[in-house]
């Protein structure tokens, strides 16, 4: 048995200019692998189902599929895996609790896309997949259509969309705007009526159940700390280790911080800030019963949104902290920015209260494509950086892994393509004199 060396690594998956090691251990991140650290709760979490608190692994097992991280990737590849092989035993391994990652801190937004590609049918099949789950699972999660403003903040950018011939029949003057959803801010809105939202910790709620219903076993406060690959590979927590046959990694904007991936993906801080619970009265009063998602496109975009719950939020990019951190550095200030940046645009909603604040981090590459598919000896496989759009891509790939591991046959497995098409984020020193400041310098004001 030996660990995933960052040459056999680098060898196996064919990718010379990837410096992906593989697995923990070798090469681990500075800070490694959170164990025992305690995460805060985003509003979603406050208001979705609590799913009973699960074991922490301990001892030794061997096993069919272990699954290492449990958001809607992990949580999706342990589902379809179970129901492809009942027979199998497949457990998945959890740092935290059940969902604690982007998985319940996200701005709930749904579209049949995969960021960094142009393939239009396998995203609208994933869309189709993750619809079709959420029927068949019977869950509660908000999940429906709604209409979505693209809002325009240059006079250039409303010139020429309210003339453009696909835009003008959903062109929303800035007039419009300032009449009917009170602000004075931007030069125009393009209404764009193609959108979902969901309630994101109400759905992984709703994977966490279905997973469990079909025999799947789940295992909080049970970091991964290590991954020996070799056919059984070995993989040890805590408290326990387990021989696996095979393995998925699905540990998103936290998998620096196992030691792999460090020189192709790159965790983004997100922060977001809700006002309290709005009424009807202030729902219809400030447009938001008709135009309730409403999105910024720059570099490092903001959205807006209500709640199934009548909270009005705003979500932000912070930038980049470091290679292997899970928290903003100071989150009081991300607060503030929030603010400012909720006021400028919405001055009579921000006043009226912004109670709740939650930060979260997002895995990205720099070509903004995803980094998923098998690697070392093809029994471990990866599925993470989504690049800030994962929660379909998430369910679809967590099904897409399943295939792969399960010999199910899917033609859209094509779409993992391993590590192929990355390019070398640069090393820890130069990341931090450049991503940081380059970052914070595109960071709205
Ligand atoms: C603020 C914010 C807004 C977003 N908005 C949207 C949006 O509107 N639309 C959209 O499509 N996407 C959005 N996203 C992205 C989306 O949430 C993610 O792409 C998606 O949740 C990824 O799911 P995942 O299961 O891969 O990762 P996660 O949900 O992060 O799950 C990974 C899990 O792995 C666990 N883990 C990490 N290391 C270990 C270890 N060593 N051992 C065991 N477990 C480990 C973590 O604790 C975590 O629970 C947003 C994300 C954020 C943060």
């Amino acid at each position: 048995m030996k660990k995933i060396s960052r040459r056999n690594f680098m060898l196996a998956t064919g990718a010379g200019i990837v410096a992906a090691p593989g697995i923990a251990g070798l090469i681990m991140g500075e800070r490694g692998v959170e164990v025992d650290s305690v995460r805060s709760t985003s509003l979603w979490t406050t208001q979705a189902p609590s799913l009973p608190q699960q074991p922490r692994f301990e001892g030794e097992r061997k096993v069919d599929l272990v699954i290492v991280g449990g958001g809607y990737t992990g949580l999706a590849c342990a589902y379809y895996a179970k129901k492809f092989r009942p027979n199998w035993s497949v457990i998945v391994l959890e740092s935290h609790t059940i969902g604690s990652g982007a998985s319940s801190r996200n701005s709930g937004a749904v579209s049949a896309k995969y960021q960094g590609l142009a393939e239009k049918d396998m995203p609208q099949r994933g869309f189709d997949r993750l619809s079709r789950f959420i029927d068949a699972e019977k869950i509660d999660c908000n999940f429906g259509p709604t209409t979505l403003l693209e809002m325009l903040t240059s006079k250039e950018a409303a010139q020429a969309a309210s003339v453009d011939p696909v835009h003008n029949k959903n062109w929303i003057s800035a007039a419009a705007l300032r009449e009917r959803i009170g602000t004075g801010y931007y030069t125009g809105a393009i209404e764009n009526t193609d959108s979902y939202t969901v309630h994101p910790a109400k759905l992984v709620i709703g994977h966490a159940q279905a997973a469990l219903e079909v025999g799947v076993e789940l295992f909080e406060h049970s970091p991964v700390l290590d991954i020996e690959h070799g056919k059984p590979a070995e993989i040890s927590t805590p408290s326990g280790k387990i021989r696996a046959d095979n393995v998925c990694i699905a540990t998103n904007a936290y998998t620096p911080r196992l030691g792999m991936f460090k020189a192709s993906m790159y965790p983004l801080h997100q922060y977001t800030l809700a006002t309290r619970r709005l009424s009807n009265q202030e729902i219809t009063a400030f447009g938001l019963d008709q135009w309730n998602l409403r999105f910024e496109e720059h570099t490092l975009p903001i959205t807006f949104s209500l709640t199934p719950s009548g909270h009005f939020f705003i979500r932000i990019v912070l930038g980049y902290a470091g290679l292997d951190s899970s928290i903003w550095p100071d989150l009081a200030a991300a607060r503030r920015l929030a603010a400012h940046l909720f006021e400028k645009r919405y001055p009579g909603i921000s006043n009226i209260g912004l109670e709740h604040g939650w930060s979260g981090v997002t895995g990205h590459t720099l070509l903004g494509q995803q980094i998923a598919g098998p690697i070392g000896d093809g029994n471990i496989h990866v599925s993470v950086a989504y690049n800030g759009s994962g929660i379909m891509p998430s369910h679809n790939n967590g099904y897409l892994t399943a295939c792969q591991i399960t010999g199910h046959s899917d033609s859209d497995t094509q779409f993992l393509s391993g590590t192929s098409g990355q390019i070398l984020v640069p090393s820890g020193f130069y990341r931090n004199l450049l991503l940081k400041p380059g970052l914070s310098l595109l960071a709205p004001a």
